[in-house]
């Protein structure tokens, strides 16, 4: 498992290009410009540890000048004129020019978060475009409705009408996390510009990049200047700012669940409106009569994919104690035969962690499962020449109130779990703080459906695992947070409902 290619391969020229900036700046109202502090911080490709930008280390001041700019824009600028249509219309055009550049999205994503090109290019990047398109659609269909009163006191000869508007909520700021970048902040921006509110939108300070192109290609869609302001930099700085600010109207956050509630306390200011889209320990359940050629490499792709750095990840297998062993060589196989690279290796299935300081957590992780009893089927490793690489780790005999039962690892590492009957079975999978996702295979349509309603979860899926679409509302229950991205209950996060009554 050692003989990895960390080398980092070619990259377009588009791509050389944007890499070739000497600072990566803010956008404030409209204009690149430094931070107000002229600091910076270092990105990193996290496959080699080799610096591959500096980016504008924004702060509080910064953050005031970028809400002011979303405040005159929501206000009084261009924003506020345009009508549903032409808002349509630009989510379109940013779609279109985010197709254009599609290679060079996904290479860049690839170059600062880690993940295999396969991942960014035919899934995450698309998946970010189709937010745009599908929000394009909504623009032009926020209605409120008429309401009939059973009011009787108004004045002889007059009636009453009375009906509702839906009006954009104002200043969003935007805070997302770093393990899929692209795709996660157009779920934030889509549905935010298409009810009409202006944004600051925050990016992980580990993964900027792919951020800051979008922001450039939406100034070449016709972006008008305020109406998406952009503040790289560090959580605890420019994040905490954002989250406390009194004149941002709603913050939406995609996140750990701890920084989540920095979040809801920092908000209580000015009572905003908050989304919080939060941790997970999914529970995957193979039940005995499903097809195991295909729950297994299922099983296994919902813990690996992008290295398991994703809040939906199937983190909890529970096979039925008949397939249990059969299910749990298949996957080990499965793992042990995954190809681990550069993320720009064509070849690459799984690419490093996030950065070499989450790669020591996840390893810790496993270490301490074993020294609380576990036994590691495969895995654990830590390697590459920037400590970056984590190989797919299966763990068993896990007691379930062990940290690795319990506790989002957010890295490749599957626990695994046999059980007797459906009831044991359930409460497995609902012993947890989290409520994110959950999947299921079976072939019994009856025991699917039955098990649907039973796990606790914002998201259940039968027969796969991690199947989005822009349409699919996502988001958790229990400490996986409130409120939903995607689908059009997504746009009620931007919208406030406003009641009219009119003696007529
Ligand atoms: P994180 O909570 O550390 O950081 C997320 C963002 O919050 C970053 O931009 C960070 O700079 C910012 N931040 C940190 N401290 C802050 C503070 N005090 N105030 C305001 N902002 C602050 O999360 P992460 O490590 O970047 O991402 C991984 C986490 O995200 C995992 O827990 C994962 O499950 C979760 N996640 C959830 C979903 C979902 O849809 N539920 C999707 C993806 C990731």
């Amino acid at each position: 498992m050692t003989d990895i290619n960390c080398t980092r391969g070619p990259v377009g020229q588009e791509t050389e290009a944007f890499l070739a900036a000497e600072t990566h700046k803010l956008l404030l109202d409209g204009q690149w410009v430094e931070s107000a502090s002229g600091e910076t911080f270092e990105t990193c490709d996290p496959a080699t540890g080799e610096v591959i930008g500096h980016v504008a280390r924004g702060d509080i001041a910064d953050i005031d000048v970028a809400v002011s700019a979303a405040r005159n824009a929501f206000e009084a600028g261009p924003w506020h004129a345009m009508t549903p249509m032409e808002r349509s219309q630009l989510l379109w055009r940013i779609a279109d020019i985010m197709e254009t550049n599609i290679d060079e999205l996904a290479e860049l994503e690839s170059l600062d978060q880690g993940k295999a090109l396969y991942v960014g290019r035919w899934a995450e990047i698309p998946g970010a475009i189709n937010q745009f398109r599908y929000f394009a659609g909504m623009a032009t269909k926020i209605e409120g409705s008429t309401i009939p009163t059973s009011i009787n006191y108004q004045p002889e000869g007059k009636e009453v009408f009375a009906y509702t508007q839906k009006v954009p909520v104002g200043v969003v700021g935007a805070i997302v996390p770093w393990n899929s970048p692209l795709v996660l902040t157009a779920m934030k921006l889509a549905p935010a510009l298409a009810a009409g509110c202006t944004i600051v939108l925050k990016p992980s300070e580990d993964t900027s990049l792919t951020a800051i192109r979008l922001l450039q290609l939406m100034q070449e869609a016709g972006l008008p200047n305020g109406v998406v302001n952009l503040v790289t930099g560090y959580g605890n700085e420019a994040g905490a700012a954002l989250a406390a600010h009194r004149d941002v109207d709603k913050i939406t956050f995609t996140g750990s669940t701890a920084t989540g509630r920095k979040i809801l306390e920092a908000s209580k200011g000015n009572l905003k409106r908050v989304t919080l889209e939060l941790g997970g320990k999914s529970p995957v359940i193979i039940m005995p009569d499903a097809d195991l050629s295909a729950a297994i490499p299922g099983a296994a792709n919902a813990i690996f994919f992008n290295g398991g750095q994703v809040c939906i990840a199937g983190s909890r297998l529970y096979a039925h104690r008949t397939i249990y062993d059969e299910v749990v060589e298949g996957v080990a196989e499965t793992a042990a035969q995954m190809k681990l690279g550069h993320g720009l290796d064509p070849a690459t299935q799984m690419g490093p962690l996030v950065s070499a300081k989450h790669a020591a957590k996840v390893a810790d992780h496993v270490s301490e499962s074993k020294n609380d009893g576990a036994s590691i089927i495969c895995g654990g490793e830590i390697f590459g020449v920037n400590q970056s690489f984590v190989s797919p780790t299966v763990v068993a005999n896990a007691k379930s109130d062990s940290p690795i039962v319990q506790e989002e690892v957010f890295g490749p590492v599957l626990v695994v779990t046999p059980y007797d009957d459906f009831d044991e079975m359930v409460t497995f999978a609902n012993h947890s703080p989290y409520g994110l996702a959950a999947g299921i295979w079976t072939e019994g349509l009856s025991s699917a459906t039955r098990l649907a309603s039973r796990i606790k979860a914002g998201t259940v899926w039968i027969n796969s695992h991690a199947m989005y679409d822009a349409s699919l509302p996502i988001g958790g229950v229990k400490q996986s947070g409130f409120g939903r991205d995607s689908g059009q209950v997504a746009l009620e996060n931007y919208l406030d409902l406003k009641t009219v009554c009119a003696i007529v």
